[in-house]
């Protein structure tokens, strides 16, 4: 006979299914529902409570995306920043740090050789780093553009100007991600140093999103000083901007951030998280993160069973991605091109999903996918 609490958890499931959404009281209770052990290990969820979401968001992932999975090549160009944020490892404090930047040849040779591996699509990320101008980042983005017209150029490059994006969409960029982090003010502060805005984050989102870019907002779960109550601010931002992707991945220490004595988070929030996330946004792009590789060596595998649908393999030269060092222990990066690309390729199938080389855009209405 079925227990009462679970009748409850199915219902608040089902509700959240129907509705994608519940009454922020239900929310939190689902946020927190209690599970008896912490972490979640390859042989699956830890209790009933996570089983039950991950099924209904593989569902519903499968209902709108099949078994696909998408991949983006990552390619990392700078790791230069002119901001301190309180847990990166790349802060502008941080002086231990070799630092590189990769010009535009480089990249197109990460290109060519994503290329030649199937990828559709280039994620060019780094820090805010001045060096990338709009003149130089145009340059690089009409280039890639140029040489590959069949593919996308995701940039996440931080806050810039309306009008650095607006040019840099004018240069055939259509997608952008830009973490907004937190979007509790209280939360925002705990974790930035001040002169970084919560309000100059969201703004960004909201201009990247009016210019015509696929957008892709996110944040660390677990992130130090960080309550259910702020993910619940999270949620409702996110149902302000519907975004199309959500990057979420599980906060991660570094030894040289002041943050560095914090707990990391947990992969078993981190994976309830993106079930819910799956049932709230049934058409957004879910990255299954490195950082999620980096907490357990399954965790890629069952970020796609808890509904992720997207991987992002890395395309740096293999010499610079020690340096790109976000958080402690970051997995592959010892790693070239190709043999992430083989590995992810057996670790999506042994997930039970599917590597798709396409373009892989949301799939929603009203999303422009005018060609570049
Ligand atoms: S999180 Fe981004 S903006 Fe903040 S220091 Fe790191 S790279 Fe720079």
């Amino acid at each position: 006979m079925m227990r009462r609490d679970e009748r409850q958890l199915n219902q608040l499931i089902a509700v959240l299914a129907r509705d994608r959404d519940l009454p922020d009281e239900q929310m939190l209770e689902l946020l927190a529902w209690p599970c008896e052990a912490e972490s979640v290990r390859a042989a699956g969820p830890a209790c009933d409570a996570d089983a039950a979401l991950y099924r209904e968001a593989d569902r519903v992932r499968r209902e709108v995306y099949g078994d696909a999975v998408y991949l983006r090549g990552l390619i990392e160009l700078t790791n230069h920043c002119k901001n301190n944020c309180y847990y990166c490892g790349i802060r502008r404090g941080n002086t231990g740090l070799a630092r590189y930047r990769l010009d535009q040849e480089t990249i197109l040779r990460c290109c060519r050789e994503g290329y030649g591996l199937g990828y559709r699509t280039f994620v060019l990320q780094g820090g805010e780093d001045p060096y990338y101008n709009d003149e130089v980042m145009c340059g690089i983005v009409s280039a890639i553009h140029e040489e590959f017209p069949d593919c996308a150029v995701t940039l996440s490059l931080g806050e810039r100007s309306r009008e650095s994006y607006q040019r840099l969409f004018d240069a055939g960029a259509r997608r952008y991600l830009l973490r907004h982090e937190a979007a509790s003010e209280e939360l925002y502060r705990q974790l930035h140093p001040p002169g970084m805005l919560l309000e100059n984050r969201l703004q960004c989102l909201f201009d990247l999103k009016e210019i015509g870019y696929q957008v892709g907002a996110g944040l660390m779960v677990g992130a130090p000083g960080q309550k259910a109550e702020h993910l619940l601010e999270d949620l409702h931002f996110l149902q302000r901007l519907q975004p199309d992707m959500i990057g979420i991945g599980p906060f991660l220490r570094h030894a040289d951030t002041p943050f560095r004595d914090r707990p990391n988070g947990s992969m078993r929030m981190t994976l309830r998280l993106l079930a819910i996330l799956r049932l709230m946004f049934p058409y957004a792009l879910l990255p299954s993160t490195t950082a999620l590789g980096t907490i357990d060596p399954q965790g890629r595998e069952l970020g796609l069973q808890a509904g992720a649908n997207v991987v992002m393999p890395n395309l740096s030269p293999a010499e610079v991605r020690e340096q790109y060092a976000l958080y402690d222990n970051k997995i592959c990066t010892g790693e070239e091109s190709a043999q992430c690309r083989t590995c992810l390729e057996t670790r999506v199938a042994s997930a039970g999903y599917r590597i798709v080389t396409d373009i892989g855009d949301v799939k929603r209405e009203g999303v422009k996918r005018d060609d570049p």
